[in-house]
């Protein structure tokens, strides 16, 4: 029979079901994990604390859309307010409004994860069948050279001025109109993504998703999981219950939301590891000023990279990947520095500014918490190796902006207002990171829950299985023992194939 996209908006009193598969959350990791256990037969019902949203919904209007597609209307950050922390929230999770970037891990780290932490079916060669099969579905290809924007080329030209290793990156698009929009969910539907190839398989082989509805808990009985309980999202007031008994439930809220549901759901952590080892690639933005216009925000927003200051071994001081960034007014207006004359002074030069981000492969660890309501708290702060790191990636960018022909360069640090030649490189490299100086945001949230052959170096095995309660697996970023350094997309939606294949052996078997 096939499935379909319920919303908790219709729950008029408390509601039970049963399946064989309960998940939680319908991003990266759930949406592959939905898909592919249906495929193999089984019966899956989703919960998803945001709304279900189609490409006509996708209004192309910044304010709109930023609160309805992410979390905490766009406005999530660490308890502190020294990171910015942008997820997704709604049926296809951080893939409706994400940029598209697709890499796999890189080897280096794989190698690492299964030398240190036992995870031996995690090694490049072992992995790379499920990598094809991923990029294969979401029809990853290669950004037409023709499509990169000047945004970008400021980035290429600069490379090439000063002899740097990067290049053009790969995507998951079909159809793209190069509208610019992809932060705001794409109205042409040209995401191969969760809501445009894996929602679909998933209903036509029965799934069934109930969108608005938050899980609050996580049910145990007799040493197993059995099934969760959800609250439906009703504007602001909490509806009726949904509750689902499963023969296996997966966490896939995120490594933000799936761990904050741990903690609240008290689930066995003999060794008080879930929450802990948060990473999330912390970036900042430099600008530069050119005579030409760059108009950034048309056209494919992210299209080249620099991989020059980064090499992926474990503790090595080259940690920082460069892609450019772009904003539409309110995000652009957020990112400048500066304030009153000057700052509106810089924004009248919106047409002719470039943006690039320099993100960290952070080894600093945060912590996620559950509040008394559930709701996670993130504690996040750079130690200081990352801080060192972070500016001295500031200080590239800034480089690479002057090589393509930027007259003026503007750091985001408040020891250097602007950058006139090689002493303020420096400057901005000697900077260190200070509280909200310079602003951070992280876009990538992983490792939170994460996995490691021996249940005291991590909460799960390799293939998602949380150690000590049977029944009950990982399948999101959260799982990645550190971070991996780049856009995490295609190794979250792998996370969810192997998982969905290790949850149908376990149910066969059983
Ligand atoms: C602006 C931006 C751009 C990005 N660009 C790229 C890119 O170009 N390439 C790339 O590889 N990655 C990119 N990413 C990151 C990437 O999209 C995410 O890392 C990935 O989608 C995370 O997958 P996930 O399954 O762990 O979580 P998500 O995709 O975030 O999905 C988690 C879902 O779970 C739901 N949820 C959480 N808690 C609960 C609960 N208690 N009950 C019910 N539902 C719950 C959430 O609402 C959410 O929908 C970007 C992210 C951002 C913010
Ligand atoms: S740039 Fe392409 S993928 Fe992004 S919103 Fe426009 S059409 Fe969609």
């Amino acid at each position: 029979m096939t499935g379909r996209v319920r919303s908790g908006r219709e729950l008029t009193a408390d509601r039970e079901l049963t399946c064989d598969l309960a998940v939680v959350g319908t991003g990266a990791g759930g949406g592959m994990l939905i898909a592919d256990a249906a495929r193999a037969g089984l019966k899956v019902i989703a919960v998803e604390e945001g709304a279900y949203r189609t490409p006509r919904d996708f209004t192309q209007r910044e304010r709109a859309m930023i609160s309805d597609l992410f979390q905490d209307q766009g406005a999530r950050t660490t308890d502190d307010g020294g990171v910015a922390v942008l997820q997704g929230r709604g049926v296809g999770g951080s893939t409706v409004h994400n940029t598209n970037l697709c890499k796999r891990i890189p080897d280096p780290i794989l190698e690492h994860w299964a030398d240190s932490l036992g995870l031996d079916s995690w090694r490049p060669a072992q992995l790379a069948p499920d990598f094809a099969a991923v990029e294969e579905r979401l029809h990853v290809s290669a950004i037409d050279p023709e499509k990169i924007n000047r945004n970008n080329d400021a980035l290429l030209r600069g490379m090439k001025q000063l002899g740097w290793r990067g290049g053009v990156l790969q995507h998951n698009r079909r159809g793209c109109v190069g509208s610019g929009f992809c932060e705001l969910g794409c109205s042409f539907d040209a995401k191969e993504n969760v809501l445009k190839v894996l929602l679909p398989d998933a209903l036509a082989d029965g799934a069934e998703v109930w969108a608005d509805c938050r899980a609050e808990r996580i049910t145990v009985a007799g040493g197993r999981a059995i099934g969760l309980v959800a609250r439906a999202v009703q504007g602001g007031r909490p509806g009726p219950k949904l509750t689902l008994r499963a023969r296996a439930v997966a966490l896939a809220g995120s490594a933000v939301g799936s761990a904050a549901l741990a903690r609240s759901s008290a689930l066995p952590d003999p060794y008080d590891l879930a929450g802990r080892n948060l990473h999330l690639h912390p970036g900042a933005a430099v600008a530069a000023v050119f005579d030409e216009p760059v108009e950034g925000w048309m056209g494919i927003p992210q299209s080249v990279e620099c991989t020059e200051h980064i090499d992926f071994l474990p503790s090595s001081p080259r940690r920082i990947w460069i892609v450019p960034a772009f904003a539409h007014p309110i995000g652009f207006a957020a990112m400048l520095p500066g304030f009153g004359a000057s700052h509106m002074r810089r924004l009248r030069q919106y047409r002719r500014t470039a943006v690039l981000v320099a993100m960290l492969h952070d080894e600093s660890a945060g912590r996620v918490t559950a509040r008394k309501d559930g709701r996670p708290s993130i504690e996040y702060r750079l130690n200081r190796e990352d801080a060192r790191a972070l500016t001295a990636g500031l200080a590239a960018c800034a480089r690479i902006l002057l090589a393509a022909g930027a007259k003026e360069v503007l750091p985001p640090v408040s020891s250097v207002s602007a950058v006139r030649g090689e002493a303020d490189l420096q400057k901005i490299a000697d900077h260190g990171a200070r509280f909200g100086d310079p602003p951070l945001t992280g876009v990538h949230p992983m490792s939170t829950l994460p996995m490691a052959a021996d249940p005291r170096r991590g909460v799960t095995d390799g293939e998602g299985r949380w150690h000590g309660l049977p029944g009950l697996y990982v399948a999101d970023g959260s799982l990645f023992p550190t971070s991996i350094g780049g856009p995490p997309q295609i190794a979250i939606y792998t996370v969810g194939r192997r998982v969905a294949r290790a949850v149908v052996a376990d149910l066969r078997g059983g």
